[in-house]
């Protein structure tokens, strides 16, 4: 499926009314973008001079009843006009009659490229020229208007090819999929590089399930010098010269009885200087992964907000400005104005020690569109507290992230310094690590996110100064139980990191990728890592079984690779539309005429039938997934997936479900399983009703400072009452095996 684009509207920004179309009689010339946001911030920087309209986003597309591409003759498509985009286009239409030029200045990427195409040929535009710029600041859309040139066909055949390539699959596959389903949800849906998606979800969650955890011993000692007290960590390493590896509660005990009464002695320090050179600048990848670490934001999310900045935000008096360059890209590429200006920034607000002495330049991947450039600032002296009254808080901690990230990676190393000891007690060895940050260099504004719980060199805590042969005083010798650990379920932020690695997608398709695999059901997330349903499981294991090597990443990553090569005007799209669809189509109609079906499993849950008191089972149901009772059909009982085990407050009968909105700011919200009960509440409901007023009980959870807080969901009152969270059982275990 073909990444949707729509023209975004930033919450902030006036709504653009269709206003009459403007009589182009003094024969300006037009520019034709996507969006209203986009359109006043042209008009701002190019003032009366030109005309600048939107066409809202595609004004045309295959049709969608039928297949749109004729197989027999060449992959043909057929394009319609959208009918939404109908209206857009008489108003067009009728402002580019008496122009003397039509620039196109969609977005600086294929699909751009595509959007810019179907505009001309919808209008049949004889004088449309295409111009792309990165950034919506006066200087690059000035540069652009002298550097107007035709349509790049090779562009719009790349995009033509992967939407065909696309459509093929869906409108293949899907019917495939129906006809082969057994019991529940009929509407099932396949997608080229979804798929793969899926199969790498579905892989890994067969590892963890397959992994056997074993049991590890560590042996702690927090000792301090004796002139001082200044207690550090030191690790168990060593038996004699070998390693140790303690596997029970028993091999731990023996080593501590061993070590009773023993003296620890420094036995070597060892000083390392490290230096920390800072990230590069944002691409597509790396924003939508920072941003799912550090704001929690989906990769969806992101691309929305985003796009609001690249658009345009209304700066009050300013009117409407750019603050990013293009967020679609997958260039660390830096203009040599940018360097410039961030040079020029961090001279005037840092110690001469934060600038390096020639700017960093940062290698961008091969295959990557190097005319593009990073995601930046336009402007860094708008600083995010200086635009932070016009921005939403969603864009302001974005902007932050991004201008932050600029900044940093032009600024110098981090200098540290590492310390390891090697400390003595009777033959066993034990080490400890410290870090002293000599220079914080681009740390001081910025570091990045990590997915695991490692811990950086420049996180460890600093050691006291030891010397050799120094003694050492024991405080305390602590053995703790731990289990290796399989790998870990994708992230939003490890999935994009994956599909990047293995190249598959590109900069425009991750969030879209991310998105509809989880809309179809296929997957979910779960404490924000994605789980493959049974349902994702069993189509999975469909396709993998008759399309073994065309929805698999090698064959994904070089039909990516092939796009490439039609954009570069070096393959003909036909042909390789063609190399995907035969084989495609005979394994196609393998699994027609095959056997086998798809058989969702029904997968007991920690739930207990509220009637009858049976197991209850997860069923697929034309809608979507429910639970059931596991004794259906004596016993009929069904309740909604979220459903809490908590009865509802107000009507006694039901049963609290917790669900989640759908649009751009998802959260959770909680309402009764009883379809006539109109509970809804946005915090959870604990059951209970308010001593004071009747109303139901909410419940709102703070990790951090270890305690709930229950209060009355009536505005009104006040009630309210707060109790300590039990303590956390879990042994604390290392990460192992981990990205
Ligand atoms: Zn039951
Ligand atoms: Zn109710
Ligand atoms: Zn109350």
């Amino acid at each position: 499926m073909a990444k949707a684009r729509k023209a975004s509207q930033t919450s902030k920004t006036r709504t653009s009314k269709a206003s009459p179309a403007p009589k182009n009689t003094a024969g300006k010339p037009v520019i034709i973008v996507e969006s209203p946001a986009k359109t006043r911030t042209l008009q701002k920087i190019l003032g009366n001079a030109y005309l600048v309209e939107a066409s809202m986003g595609h004004v045309r597309d295959l049709p969608k009843t039928k297949l749109g591409v004729d197989i027999e003759h060449d992959f043909q498509p057929t394009y319609q006009t959208l009918p939404e985009r109908k209206e857009v286009l008489q108003r067009l239409q009728k402002v580019t009659q008496n122009a003397p030029i039509v620039y196109l200045a969609t977005d600086p990427d294929r699909e751009g490229e595509a959007i810019a195409w179907h505009i001309q040929q919808a209008l049949n535009l004889q004088n449309a020229q295409r111009i792309e710029f990165n950034e919506i600041t006066a200087s690059a859309v000035q540069r652009a208007l002298t550097q107007p040139r035709p349509i790049d066909l090779h562009r719009v055949n790349a995009q033509q090819a992967r939407r065909i390539l696309d459509r093929l699959v869906g409108y293949q596959v899907s019917p495939l999929l129906w006809r082969k389903m057994r019991g529940g949800r009929k509407a099932l849906s396949a997608g080229r590089v979804q798929s793969v998606a899926v199969r790498l979800i579905v892989e890994r969650e067969r590892e963890i399930r397959a992994f056997v955890p074993e049991e590890y011993w560590k042996i702690t000692a927090t000792l301090t010098p004796l002139d001082e007290e200044f207690p550090f960590d030191a690790e168990l390493r060593q038996k004699g010269d070998a390693k140790i590896e303690l596997k029970t509660e028993a091999d731990a005990k023996a080593v501590l009885q061993d070590l009773e009464g023993a003296t620890y002695v420094v036995e070597s320090v060892e000083k390392r200087q490290r230096r920390r050179t800072p990230p590069p600048p944002f691409i597509t990848s790396t924003l939508q992964q920072e941003a799912s670490r550090k704001l929690g934001y989906s990769a969806k999310r992101t691309m929305q907000i985003a796009q609001q900045l690249y658009e345009g935000v209304d700066l009050g008096d300013e009117g409407s400005v750019a603050l990013i360059t293009y967020m679609r890209t997958d260039s660390v590429r830096l203009s040599n104005e940018a360097l410039q200006m961030a040079r020029d920034y961090l001279q005037q607000h840092f110690d001469p020690a934060y600038l390096p002495e020639k700017p960093r330049q940062y290698k961008t991947r091969a295959g990557a569109q190097d005319a593009h450039e990073a995601i930046r600032p336009t402007d860094v002296n708008r600083t995010p507290q200086s635009v932070r009254p016009y921005l939403t808080a969603e864009q302001y901690r974005l902007y932050e992230l991004i201008w932050k990230r600029f900044l940093a990676s032009q600024m110098a190393d981090a200098q540290l310094e590492v310390t390891s000891v090697t400390i003595r007690a009777k033959d066993y060895r034990f080490r400890a690590s410290g870090t002293v940050i000599l220079f914080d260099g681009f740390l001081a504004l910025y570091s990045e996110g990590k997915d695991t719980a490692e811990k950086e060199e420049e996180e460890l805590p600093p050691l006291p100064e030891l010397q050799e042969n120094e003694e050492l005083r024991l405080i305390a010798l602590k053995p703790s139980q731990h289990f290796t650990q399989p790998p870990p379920r994708y992230t939003e932020a490890t999935l994009v990191k994956a599909l990047e690695q293995h190249g598959i997608g590109r900069p425009s398709t991750y969030a879209t990728i991310l998105s509809t695999i989880q809309e179809r059901g296929y997957v979910e997330l779960e404490n924000r890592a994605f789980k493959p349903t049974p349902l994702g499981e069993a189509v999975n294991d469909y396709l993998v079984k008759y399309f073994p090597d065309l929805f698999d990443v090698p064959f994904t990553a070089h039909m990516e690779e092939q796009l490439d090569t039609i954009e570069e005007g070096k393959a003909d799209w036909v042909g390789v539309v063609r190399e995907f669809y035969e084989p495609f189509q005979q394994k196609l109609n393998t699994a027609l005429n095959g056997d086998d079906v798809i058989r969702v499993p029904v997968v007991q849950v920690a739930r207990a039938c509220p009637n009858c008191g049976a197991p209850m089972v997860r069923r697929e149901g034309r809608y979507g997934a429910f639970l059931a009772c596991s004794r259906y059909p004596d016993c009929k009982t069904t309740l909604p997936i979220g459903a809490t085990g908590i009865r509802c407050p107000l009507c006694k009968v039901g049963e609290v479900v917790e669900r989640k909105s759908k649009g751009k700011k998802a959260r959770l919200y909680y309402t009764c399983s009883q379809k006539e009960c109109n509970l809804l509440l946005w915090d959870k409901p604990t059951g209970a009703l308010c001593p004071e007023c009747n109303s139901p009980l909410v419940e709102r959870v703070q990790k951090r400072q270890n305690k709930r807080i229950i209060f009355c969901s009536n505005p009104e009152c006040r009630y309210q009452v707060e109790e300590e969270l039990e303590a956390e059982t879990d042994v604390p275990a290392e990460a192992v095996g981990v990205e």
